[in-house]
């Protein structure tokens, strides 16, 4: 049995009126193996350029997670916007952005694609989703709190996984994702909209996600931050890298899954 870290507050301030769910990691784990991906293909780019060639391999893998961990939480493009001034740095000829961002949507397609098949083939959602999802959602409903989902992956996309994974009526305040226009979205935006049109203070906003953006948007209005390092992969225990970057957004605790329920329900409404 896990117990909560408490990094900054045990409590929230006050009683929350509305929650906000990153989607990725926080909800499902549709998408786990994103990351190797993505650190694959900036590797493999850094590699071939003038100066990138004469670094260890130790050395571009560094530059290449500094890179990945500041974009980590927005919308995808953003990462292949720092790609494009890493290869600069590095004296090569970069491709347009769109071009990476569209080859890293073919690798992490495929993965989508066959976990998509799975839970049309009947596969219970409880598999794909981090632990205790499904009773956290309730309980937050029980207490009256608005529930909204807001992802940096593009909104048709995140659609199609909570429908799959049957989340959709738990999410009464809406399901916002990335948009085309990449200016258009951010989380920082939708903190915004929640809390005026709940007309409540950043206080009674909690926020629930695995990485930097979302944590430190919700610690920037005064809300309180759960931050859900799980190992996606191995669905059990704790991301020590994920820990590391929501340390650094400010997290309140620091928890792998929802599966002390009935620690988290204490903490959050008993007070
Ligand atoms: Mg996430």
């Amino acid at each position: 049995m896990f117990s909560i870290e408490i990094v900054r507050r045990e409590y929230p301030a006050v009683r929350p009126k509305a929650a906000m769910f990153d989607f990725d990691g926080t909800v499902s784990v549709i998408r786990a193996g994103w990351h190797p991906i993505l650190i694959g293909q900036f590797l493999k780019l850094l590699r071939e350029t003038p100066k990138g060639k004469l670094l260890s391999e130790t050395e571009l893998e560094q530059i290449a997670k500094n890179s990945i961990e500041l974009n980590i939480g927005k919308q995808p493009i953003y990462q292949f916007y720092s790609l494009v001034q890493l290869i600069q740095k590095l004296e090569g000829t970069p491709s347009d952005p769109e071009d990476y961002l569209k080859e890293y949507y073919r690798s992490l397609f495929e993965i989508v694609r066959c976990r998509h098949e799975q839970l049309q083939n009947g596969l219970d959602p409880q598999e794909l989703v981090v632990p205790g999802t499904f009773d956290l959602l309730a309980m937050l409903r029980r207490y009256g709190l608005k529930l909204y989902l807001v992802s940096g992956t593009e909104e048709e996309f995140v659609r199609k996984d909570v429908q799959l994974l049957r989340l959709t009526d738990y999410f009464d305040g809406g399901i916002f994702g990335g948009q085309k226009d990449a200016s258009s979205f951010s989380k920082a935006m939708i903190v915004d909209k929640i809390l005026k049109e709940n007309n409540i203070a950043g206080a009674e906003l909690i926020g629930f996600g695995d990485g930097y953006t979302e944590t430190h948007d919700v610690k920037g209005v005064g809300g309180f931050a759960v931050g859900v390092a799980l190992n996606e992969t191995t669905r059990q225990g704790i991301d020590l890298w994920k820990r590391d970057q929501l340390l650094r957004a400010g997290a309140d605790w620091i928890i792998p899954d929802y599966t002390d329920m009935v620690q988290i329900e204490s903490k959050l409404f008993e007070k």
